[in-house]
């Protein structure tokens, strides 16, 4: 029988406690040790101060599942999701960890080990990456051998750059060559470069032919300071992530992540509310509410809640971007929280925070669908009216004054209407808009801002009254968006 992606996930988190490792829980998608960086985006982020040896942990391997999100900040997926099948905006990260305990050998061994033998994943279908060289840093031909004593085909070890196999923590610190475990899920589908009469690039290819689901980073060198040349570490350490819901699409046969178990039972929700099939054609709108349901569950319950500045705009967002998406299904009653309860009942054994905080989670839904359900037409309308105008004048590029207003009068933020116009094949003068906003800044009247804080902040009072103190009351955000590693 296939294998759940809970399985696959108690399968994990098994296989590397019984070759020594500390079972240890996600951490917060809120950063706790880290406040340049906007969400945790990796399951070594709580690590941090372990691999610089900061800080000491009673066990020098652990394997964890993560809470991850990339919107926002430097590793921002955004965008991609619902249009590529591997790209989340929340996704769960499988990993395993040494501080200089093991290294390299037992790194690859175990990744080899677990992928074929306990997956049972198809050899022919793998191909693995090395470090190849570039920027005067030596080649990873241990890694390179150490893949081949694995079985592992010479001509199936591929050797790729800094870009995509060097790892660096920040300008300084601890940094070094990484290799990717990728799956390859035919040749039928379809590649931009193919499309565009080059060559498919394969495991280097942004297309979905060749499927990224491990990175093993070697962390050897040390960095004292910026631009300083590379000095080895003494104790050499391991950090690897595997994304849990493409591991899921692999071993469920599946192409696309959306078609895994993981995302089913959320997808058949939104398409019951829709009252129309999910496919995989057409599916975009639903997949981007899926993805992005999961998003704000997960987020809402470590504390995050939509605002208007830092990771609360982030999430704002996303949950926006989702309500939007819906609405173009034809959804016009409030319906997001509805999604979001099929998420918190799918995930709350692994993550019982989301059971937990449910009551709170559905309110903030709620809240945000009708506040921005109250402006969402009449923004869609000036968005059509000035189409049309840019139409006649032959314009390009929607002012920076119109995206401030449709932020402040309609509650749009200014990716939603960057997205809407693109797709309509115009573009937005996002600078221009950042200018103004930047300008009302300093004027102190963002009243469209304001205003929705405090209506977040009353609703957060009424049900703090209600519910009594939870965990949420902790956070506080940050003001600006800051790049992570
Ligand atoms: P890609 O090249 O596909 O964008 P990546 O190289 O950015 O992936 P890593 O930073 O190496 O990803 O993260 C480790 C693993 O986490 C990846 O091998 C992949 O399995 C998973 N992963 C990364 N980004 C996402 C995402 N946005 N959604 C789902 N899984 C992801
Ligand atoms: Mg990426
Ligand atoms: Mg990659
Ligand atoms: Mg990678």
């Amino acid at each position: 029988s296939v294998l759940s992606a809970s399985q696959i996930r108690e399968a994990f988190l098994k296989f590397f406690e019984e070759r020594g490792h500390r079972r240890v829980a996600s951490s917060s998608l809120v950063p706790q040790n880290d406040p340049t960086l906007l969400f945790t985006n990796a399951g070594m982020v709580q690590f941090k101060d372990v691999f610089t040896g900061r800080e000491k942990r009673e066990y020098t391997r652990a394997t964890t599942s993560q809470k991850c999100v990339r919107a926002g900040g430097k590793h921002n997926d955004l965008d991609n999701v619902g249009y590529t099948a591997r790209h989340h905006t929340f996704f769960e990260m499988l990993g395993n960890f040494s501080f200089g305990d093991y290294f390299k050998s037992d790194a690859i061994a175990y990744g080899w080990e677990f992928v074929t033998k306990t997956l049972g994943v198809d050899k022919a279908r793998l191909a693995v990456t090395v470090f190849n060289g570039e920027g005067g840093i030596p080649w990873d031909e241990e890694a390179f051998e150490l893949w081949a004593k694995q079985g592992v085909s010479r001509d199936r070890i591929l050797k790729l750059g800094l870009k995509d196999n060097f790892w660096a923590m920040g300008d300084t610190g601890p940094c070094g060559p990484c290799s990717e475990i990728h799956y390859h899920q035919g040749d039928d589908i379809p590649c931009a470069e193919v499309s565009a009469g080059r060559q498919c690039k394969g495991v280097a290819c942004d297309c979905d032919r060749w499927l990224e689901i491990w990175n093993l980073v070697f962390m050897q060198f040390e960095r004292k300071e910026k631009d300083a040349p590379l000095i080895p570490l003494p104790k050499p350490s391991i950090d690897t992530g595997a994304g849990l819901e493409r591991i899921a699409s692999v071993v469920q046969g599946k192409r696309s992540n959306y078609d895994t178990d993981l995302f089913q039972s959320i997808l058949s929700r939104v398409s019951e509310l829709v009252g129309k099939p999910y496919t995989q054609e057409g599916g975009a709108s639903m997949r981007v509410v899926a993805d992005h349901s999961r998003a704000a569950a997960f987020l809402i319950a470590d504390g995050v809640q939509p605002s208007n500045e830092g990771r609360g705009y982030v999430l704002r967002r996303i949950m926006r971007r989702a309500i939007r998406h819906g609405s173009l299904l034809g959804l016009d009653e409030l319906f997001f929280f509805k999604v979001v309860d099929r998420v918190i009942e799918l995930m709350s054994d692994a993550y019982p925070e989301l059971r937990d905080g449910r009551t709170f989670l559905l309110e903030v839904c709620k809240h945000e669908e009708e506040s921005f359900r109250r402006t969402l037409n009449r923004g869609m309308k000036l968005i059509d009216e000035e189409v049309a105008r840019m139409k006649q004048s032959g314009e390009k590029v929607l002012s920076g004054a119109k995206v401030w207003e449709l932020h402040g009068t309609y509650g749009f933020p200014w990716d939603l209407t960057e997205i809407i116009l693109k797709e309509r094949g115009f573009e937005a003068d996002i600078p221009g808009y950042e200018k103004l906003k930047k300008e009302e800044a300093e004027k102190g009247t963002d009243e469209g801002g304001i205003s929705k804080d405090k209506a977040i902040a009353t609703v957060h009072l009424q049900l703090l009254e209600r519910l009594g103190p939870t965990q949420f009351l902790g956070y506080e955000g940050v003001g600006h968006e800051g790049e992570g590693s």
